[in-house]
């Protein structure tokens, strides 16, 4: 690939601060000064070395955030923070978005990453992905709603839901549940809630196919995935 486009993904700045970067000679390719931004390099076997530091280049990033409350789950909004907001500037470069929505409200697992493909294969309807969320309703959950959703609810608009799994964890006034879906219709969660006349108060996302929340992330905190959670999403 082109020197300019490969420093300009690694986040040495925009073309024309790239361009500057070259003509000040600080850039080097396997120990030789390269001024021109047309000069190819072999990304993973060349040796690049800009302003004394080795480039060290990557196409995609994946990362898992512990997505806190008050965030909604977009690239860009003009009116609220959004979940790139709680990035560091040095993972911004790279682009990536969100896999999918939490509602803003909802907390837990959310990945982020840049590449597309595997974002899509993660989403797409057909692969049936299961993710997993802790709830805490505003009533008793009983045995018989955990058939309903085995089953399939209707939603409010006539949908009905694939089957899903609900864990009753505790059963009260306020109940605590864990539940499995493998869609991810808008607000599906809360409106399945609905349908068997309960409310959601409070939503966390625990898993999304293999990936788990890292529960050491703090709200609001996000580390890039390891090699072996990549091989699992891929
Ligand atoms: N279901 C919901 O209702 N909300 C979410 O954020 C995710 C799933």
């Amino acid at each position: 690939m082109r020197i300019d486009k490969l420093l300009a993904n690694m986040g040495y700045g925009s073309r024309k601060d790239v361009k500057k970067l070259l003509r000040s000679g600080k850039v080097t390719v396997n120990g030789e000064s390269v001024k021109d931004g047309k000069f190819q390099v072999d990304p993973v076997k060349d040796t690049v070395l800009a302003l004394g530091e080795e480039v060290h280049y990557k196409e995609f990033v994946y990362f898992i955030m512990n997505k806190p409350p008050g965030f909604i789950s977009a690239t860009e909004d003009i009116q609220e923070q959004t979940v790139i907001d709680l990035l560091d500037p040095e993972d911004v470069i790279f682009q990536p978005f969100p896999v999918g929505r939490l509602d803003k409200d909802t907390e837990g697992l959310l990945i982020l990453t840049n590449d597309g493909q595997t974002a899509h294969q993660l989403l797409s309807p057909q692969k049936e992905v299961p993710k997993t969320y802790f709830a805490v309703i505003n009533s008793t959950v009983t045995e018989e709603d955990r058939k309903v959703f085995e089953k399939g609810v209707t939603l409010n608009d006539g949908y009905q839901t694939k089957p899903a799994n609900l864990e009753i964890i505790k059963s009260g006034i306020y109940s605590d549940v864990e539940i499995t879906i493998t869609e991810g219709k808008f607000h599906q969660v809360k409106r399945m809630f609905e349908a068997v006349g309960k409310k959601v108060l409070y939503l966390k996302r625990l898993s999304m196919g293999p990936i788990m929340l890292d529960e050491t992330l703090e709200a609001g905190e996000y580390r890039e995935m390891t090699e072996e959670e990549i091989q699992q999403i891929h």
